[in-house]
């Protein structure tokens, strides 16, 4: 894995990283997502009723996602946390609130961006998604991104890098740099960037590098639309 552009270098989409998640060893029949309609809405209305890993059985409903369903500027984070799975919005406690702040910091809100995590039911405690939940989850995130078609993807922490890259290598590594996503059908720059849980836990210097690499978002944007 390469990236397309490390800080200001000049991107280099020549090659693509990502990699889907094939289901179809995974599941006798065919993803419920690929056939859950035409409209985010239609595709969240079946979502709604997912009960393809045991977060189903702890959720008090289904986190799909929020925002423009045909934003330019996609996030993607781990997994609602309790007051995300009792609101139905991602990002809505204090890690929603920096993120909003980021947002904010380079001239956008929620209302113009979309934002949805890896996986989309709360698990349990704020553990850790486990790998075959966020294979069961990974076709709604592709309808998402199918749809949506956004030209600059922000991955938020470990989880949703790991899974937009297809890569083992960790956010401290990857964070500050570009890289050209292809997957479900959509071409897009791809920035991964520290989670804003861990920004709030470390402080000082991660904020700025948080700060760092939404400039890079921005530019990207302007690059882009
Ligand atoms: N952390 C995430 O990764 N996603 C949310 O929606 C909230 C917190």
């Amino acid at each position: 894995m390469e990236p397309a552009d490390s800080i200001g270098g000049a991107a280099d989409r020549s090659h693509s990283l990502g990699s889907a998640v094939s289901l179809d060893s995974f599941y006798a029949s065919p993803h419920p997502a690929q056939a859950a309609g035409s409209t985010l809405d239609e595709v969240a209305a079946v979502a709604s009723d997912c009960q393809l890993c045991k977060l189903a059985a702890g959720r008090t409903q289904v986190v799909f996602g929020v925002g423009r369903p045909d934003a330019d500027l996609l996030f993607v984070g781990e997994g609602p946390g309790e007051q995300e799975d009792l609101k139905g919005e991602p990002f809505v406690g204090r890690a929603g609130a920096l993120l909003t702040q980021l947002i904010e910091g380079i001239g956008l809100t929620r209302a113009d961006v979309y934002i949805a995590n890896v996986v989309k039911c709360r698990p349990p405690g704020n553990r850790d998604p486990q790998p075959e939940e966020i294979a069961a989850c990974a076709p709604w995130l592709d309808r998402q991104l199918a749809l949506i078609e956004p030209k600059v993807i922000v991955t938020l922490g470990n989880f949703a890098t790991k899974l937009l890259l297809d890569t083992k290598v960790g956010i401290t590594k990857l964070r500050g740099q570009e890289f050209a996503f292809s997957r479900a059908g959509i071409d897009a720059a791809l920035f991964p960037t520290l989670h804003p849980s861990a920004v709030l836990r470390t402080g000082g210097k991660t904020l700025a590098q948080s700060r760092a690499d939404f400039v890079l978002v921005k530019r990207a944007l302007a690059r882009a639309t």
